[in-house]
């Protein structure tokens, strides 16, 4: 075998080019209407999952009926691609359920453009559903401004943003319900794709992007976190024998995907640092992204990096001087924004990226080369290849090489013990996949 030499020396990250379409539908996320959501969320009074579902101003049947007709309306935008979707079921009774109700998810779908890969999605959720201090009461004021009205705003401003554009996969935005009650409205949505048929390659749950105001006294508008899990919690026996094997704690699905939004998303946003947490949500809490995780996708949680527990699942009160609550005053939609664009630059560049390499078989053990074996998608637009490396003492990658299209890498003097590498395959304008960590060795 010879070995092949790189393209470009680039021995350095983000040798990636900036598309500058990318960079004009991240500066057009607009702060003002994400806050114009956020109010009219809030006017509703409350949107507990089990609140007054027939008045036409409050509860979360007014909630959610006023959510339908924004992303209905963005639909019916002139060139908008975008296609109305709804997901309604009834939960059982089940832990914080305890009747029988009616749960929507509803949002919209930016439909893909290969036919090749019509199952492909990416899905994005926040969710519209708020509580008070008490998890169980219905009828208590609980505005959720932060937690998570900032997350729904994104999906509807998403949408719009991204409405016109023609990517090679689908893209879901949607708001989703139950979450507090117990991820219900995701577990059902992850569930109903999945029989579908649909392979979700990307799920993101927008939870609390507001916050630049912490409880530990710091403000910070430049940080946010990615919690993503690093084994699958899907894993399987031979997947958790390969993982065993490679060492591979720290590259399952949903960590390629977070390192590719902090990649990506910094490098299309100013005075931004996008946490990568190794580990799949904050110590004892969940969103809507571990419904996904559940059923096998790659799924992580983009959140705010200094929570503020006044202002979190807060009666609205006023003990010895200290204001508690969830209340739009408190959110800061510059910062919120900001978050915004860095997600819808990694899925406007994802979606439209090319099919990654359906497998990566790893060889060179106990030897002094690499030997990286590809099955190259046949998409033609996989037009060359991004070599991801770091040190196995790395988190993030150190880095990106890019190579002709070809089955074969060969990486002579580089010990595979003392390195993680995964592949990405890079289109004509610089899109790239998402990063293929090895699924077999030999
Ligand atoms: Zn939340």
């Amino acid at each position: 075998m010879t070995p092949i030499a790189p393209l470009a020396l680039a021995a350095a990250l983000s040798a990636t080019s900036v598309d500058p379409h990318v960079t004009q539908l991240a500066a057009a996320v607009d702060p003002a209407r994400m806050q114009a959501t956020v109010a009219k969320l809030v006017s509703f009074g409350t949107r507990h999952t089990l609140s007054e579902a027939q008045s036409p101003v409050r509860g979360i049947g007014a909630a959610r009926r006023w959510l339908a007709g924004e992303f209905a309306a963005l639909a019916r935008q002139p060139g908008a691609r975008l296609q109305p979707f709804e997901d309604r079921f009834t939960q059982p009774p089940a832990p914080r359920i305890p009747r029988a109700v009616e749960i929507w998810n509803v949002g919209a779908v930016l439909p893909g453009t290969d036919p090749a890969r019509a199952k492909e999605a990416i899905v994005l959720t926040g969710h519209y559903d708020s509580r008070g201090s008490d998890v169980a009461n219905a009828e208590v004021d609980a505005p959720g401004a932060d937690d998570d009205g900032s997350g729904t705003a994104l999906m509807l401003e998403l949408a719009r943003v991204l409405s016109r554009e023609q990517p090679a996969i689908a893209v879901y935005f949607v708001a989703v319900a139950g979450e507090e009650q117990g991820l219900n409205g995701s577990t059902h949505l992850a569930q109903r794709l999945k029989q579908e048929g649909v392979r979700v390659v990307a799920m993101t749950a927008v939870d609390m992007i507001g916050s630049s105001a912490g409880q530990d006294g710091v403000h910070d508008d430049v940080s946010a976190r990615l919690f993503s899990e690093g084994v699958p919690a899907a894993e399987t026996e031979p997947q958790r024998k390969l993982r065993e094997a490679l060492g591979g704690e720290n590259d399952g699905a949903a960590r390629e995907w977070a390192r590719y939004v902090k990649r990506v998303g910094e490098r299309y946003v100013e005075n931004l640092d996008l946490w990568l947490m190794l580990r799949r949500d904050r110590i004892a809490r969940g969103s809507d992204h571990l419904a996904f995780s559940k059923e096998g996708f790659p799924a992580i949680r983009l959140v705010e990096a200094h929570e503020h527990w006044d202002r979190q699942h807060q009666d609205l009160r006023a003990v010895g001087g200290r204001a508690y609550g969830d209340v739009l005053a408190h959110v800061d939609f510059a910062y919120a924004a900001r978050l915004g664009r860095a997600l819808l630059a990694a899925v406007a560049e994802l979606a439209a990226a090319p099919a990654p390499p359906a497998e990566v078989r790893l060889g060179g053990a106990v030897s002094p080369d690499t030997h990286l074996r590809l099955a190259l998608p046949a998409d033609p637009r996989a037009a060359a290849l991004v070599l991801y490396r770091r040190r196995a003492d790395g988190v993030t990658w150190q880095r990106a090489t890019r190579y002709p299209r070809q089955a074969e890498l060969v990486l002579p003097d580089v010990v595979p013990d003392n390195f993680v590498f995964a592949v990405a395959t890079v289109d004509a304008e610089g899109r790239e996949s998402l990063p293929v960590y090895p699924g077999k060795l030999e």
